[in-house]
């Protein structure tokens, strides 16, 4: 690939710099919000959502690309607003789509980065004009383009004077139908080869639905992507375009906290909980600790019954395995700099309840086998 002749691999790898935010560095950048610019408060509202999550960028379309003429088009400048209202509310940058000269003219200043969609991949003109801005571009791979032309399109702005492209892997389509597209995770590594050029998923419109979000924002994180591009809304059900795709608030918050461990594992980071330690955030940390805990004991509660299913009913309790198991979380605690006393008065609390349920378990089987024994006799 002779042309890429400023897209391709430079011995360093670029950093895109923003107003404080660094694309491309070790920490992973997390962008969010909705598919299209709806409202003010809905504007508000996922702005509120990007920042608790820790996210940096927030998102929104005003200028909407739709596949049909009749689908909803976008808000245009009094979308554009709400968005730059809601960022600077919540002290995140913010992101839009242009779709040509006109709405390239009108966002260019407003926002801290534009974003080129897959559909206008190839729009050289809107290229050329990008290039000539000084704005850091989101660069969308295209529907059907391969690596090559998605770098020969950065190349395109590269060259017109603007060197703060960020590539954008969303999907390819392919023949199969259950996603909406296929995401190319492949495509991270390889466009990470041959160019020094950031590169960040977007796992909302590659999937089309919101079961698989988190899994493939995980996985392009452990592919090597600088960011994510995600979609959440309020309210999915009520959004304009694309809610099958977006996550809800909490979705997208608790995808966030799960981020952290994937990062750390590929040498990355990334924080989760952008407004520090207010109480606000403190709560929600706590809330979902607290739901990882009743989801746990009803875990142990499955296992525990289990156990008892190959036990006799006069077994079921077994004191030594609950002391030895009392001592080990005790120790265990000790080292977290917990107080042992909490595993000593919590756990025979929890024991009671795992024998009740196996006793009462015992007892459904011994009645189920009575009346088989009594059917069989009365035969
Ligand atoms: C979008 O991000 O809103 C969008 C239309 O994406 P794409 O260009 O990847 O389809
Ligand atoms: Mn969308």
């Amino acid at each position: 690939m002779n042309d890429l002749r400023l897209a391709g691999l430079k011995t360093t790898r670029s950093t895109i710099e923003v107003k404080g935010i660094t694309i491309g560095g070790k920490e992973i950048i997390l962008m969010g919000g909705p598919c299209a610019v709806e409202s003010s408060i809905q504007m508000s509202q996922s702005a509120e959502t990007v920042k608790q999550a820790g996210g940096k960028i927030l998102r929104g379309g005003v200028f909407k690309p739709r596949t049909s003429p009749y689908s909803f088009q976008g808000l245009g400048l009094e979308g554009l607003n709400y968005l730059v209202k809601a960022a600077k509310e919540q002290e995140l940058l913010c992101v839009t789509e242009v779709i040509d000269a006109a709405s390239l003219e009108l966002v260019v200043d407003e926002v801290d980065i534009i974003q080129i969609g897959a559909r206008n991949m190839q729009n050289f003109e809107l290229l050329k004009l990008a290039g000539k801005s000084k704005t850091p571009i989101i660069l969308k791979r295209g529907l059907a383009a391969t690596i090559e032309e998605w770098l020969l399109a950065a190349e395109y702005i590269l060259e017109a004077g603007n060197p703060q492209v960020i590539l954008c892997e969303r999907g390819i389509r392919t023949f199969e139908p259950s996603t909406r597209n296929t995401l190319d995770l492949s495509a991270v590594g390889v466009a990470k080869e041959l160019s020094h050029l950031p590169v960040i998923v977007d796992p909302s419109h590659a999937a089309g639905r919101r079961d698989l979000i988190a899994s493939l924002s995980k996985a392009a994180i452990a592919a090597g992507a600088d960011g994510l591009l995600i979609e959440t809304h309020p309210n999915p059900a009520e959004a304009v375009s694309d809610g099958p795709q977006s996550l809800t608030p909490e979705q997208f918050i608790q995808l966030a906290a799960e981020l952290g461990v994937v990062a750390e594992s590929v040498k990355r980071v990334f924080t989760f909980g952008g407004i520090g330690d207010t109480l606000e955030v403190l709560r929600t940390q706590i809330d979902r600790v607290d739901q990882t805990i009743i989801k746990l004991l009803a875990d142990r509660m499955q296992i525990v019954q289990k156990v008892g299913d190959q036990k006799r009913l006069d077994r079921v309790k077994d004191t030594n395995r609950q002391n030895e198991i009392i001592q080990r979380l005790s120790n265990l605690a000790a080292e977290l700099q917990l107080p042992p006393d909490l595993v000593k008065r919590l756990y025979p609390m929890i024991f009671e309840f795992g024998v009740q349920s196996q006793i009462k378990s015992k007892l459904a089987q011994d009645q189920v086998l009575e009346s088989a024994l009594y059917t069989l006799g009365s035969k």
